[in-house]
């Protein structure tokens, strides 16, 4: 999985770069940030420990692609040394400066959302960062508290990582919530008030919103968010690959389970939304999210599904973990649209072609 962060993060940097190639020549390197939503969402609401797992993932590799990210800018790793002495004014206008240059022009090229250091504080050091148009929760509404762990756990490390310091963050104000844009503080995981905003953040574990009626939006071509509902390949690679990173073998069973259920509400939704319930509903539904290309063969029994440039396979690594949403999902999907209990059986690359194949129970 580490292997997939960090080449997701380095084409992240080439592409605020222009220099990142097409990784997808057909459908193209953007999908719709409800893509990654319905997969994150889904995962937080069904296991508790999930919010913990994403955000300390994505803390660690920030982390450690921030290091990375530095060094070849050729800045020195300890530009930010004896950061608890400098000023506040320069600390706030270095830090601002070098953030604003680098990884949030990194987010903003990659459409997740546009991230400033609105506020700096160095005894006790508190950093609150505002980020507007945030791909993670964009459209959702009625949370009773902020969802956006993978960026909390992002902005933690990119911090750590910048000024050298085991740092933590919670989320203080989210659009899912009503507010205008999500808000994040930042400061020592040490510090008493950071720790406990930091555990009760993720402790909250009830998703107290319908995130499946929230694809309507979608599904009518209403965006969610003024700078549009496409976002780079590379977010979504990110978030799944560190949702599954802290031990992606026990993971990869969690999220087909809850791809699965996902799949089942899914095809309810598609059926109403299309007027009708067929398996060319899926066809239809990835092609306009751009997750991939479907081709099926066979029938009820044995159905054989080939997949083309799919978000999570896309890149020369493709540990079948990556998929494991994505085929609960499928599994969900057909079930529900064949009125019969479909199983996954088996699943294998031919290239860059993913087949898999299901067939029912009996
Ligand atoms: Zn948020």
């Amino acid at each position: 999985m580490d292997k997939i962060i960090d080449q997701a993060w380095i084409s992240l940097l080439a592409n605020a770069m222009n220099k990142q190639e097409k990784m997808r020549p057909e459908i193209g390197d953007t999908i719709d940030l409800y893509l990654t939503q319905s997969r994150l969402l889904s995962l937080a609401s069904k296991y508790t420990d999930s919010p913990t797992l994403l955000y300390q993932t994505a803390q660690a590799s920030a982390r450690r692609n921030t290091t990375v990210i530095v060094r070849k800018l050729g800045m020195p790793t300890d530009y930010f040394w004896k950061f608890d002495y400098w000023p506040r004014s320069r600390a706030m206008s270095t830090l601002g400066q070098l953030v604003k240059r680098v990884f949030a022009s990194m987010m903003t090229q990659a459409k997740e959302g546009n991230m400033t250091i609105v506020q700096l504080e160095i005894e006790p050091l508190r950093i609150t960062i505002d980020f507007e148009d945030c791909v993670e929760c964009a459209g959702i509404e009625g949370a009773t508290q902020g969802l956006c762990y993978y960026h909390a756990g992002t902005f933690s490390g990119i911090l750590s990582g910048l000024i050298n310091q085991e740092l933590d963050a919670y989320e203080t104000a989210c659009q899912a919530t009503g507010n205008n844009y999500c808000s994040f503080v930042v400061g020592a995981k040490e510090d008493i008030y950071i720790k406990g905003g930091n555990s009760n953040y993720l402790s909250h574990s009830e998703v107290s919103t319908d995130f499946v009626a929230r694809l309507d939006k979608t599904l009518q071509n209403q965006s969610v968010r003024p700078v549009g509902d496409q976002a780079n390949v590379n977010y979504h690679r990110l978030a799944i690959a560190n949702a599954l990173s802290a031990d992606p073998e026990r993971l990869a069973i969690n999220h087909f389970q809850a791809g699965s259920e996902f799949g089942r509400k899914l095809a309810s939704k598609l059926a109403g939304f299309y007027g009708e319930n067929k398996l060319d509903n899926m066809s239809k539904y990835y092609s306009r999210l751009g997750e991939l290309r479907i081709e099926m063969e066979g029938n009820q029994v044995l159905l054989e599904l080939v997949l083309t440039e799919c978000t999570e396979s896309i890149g020369p690594d493709k540990p079948m973990e990556m998929m494991s949403f994505l085929f609960g999902e499928l599994q969900g999907l057909t079930s529900e649209i064949i009125k019969k209990e479909m199983r996954v059986r088996e699943s294998h690359f031919d290239g860059e072609r993913l087949h898999l194949t299901l067939s029912s129970q009996s």
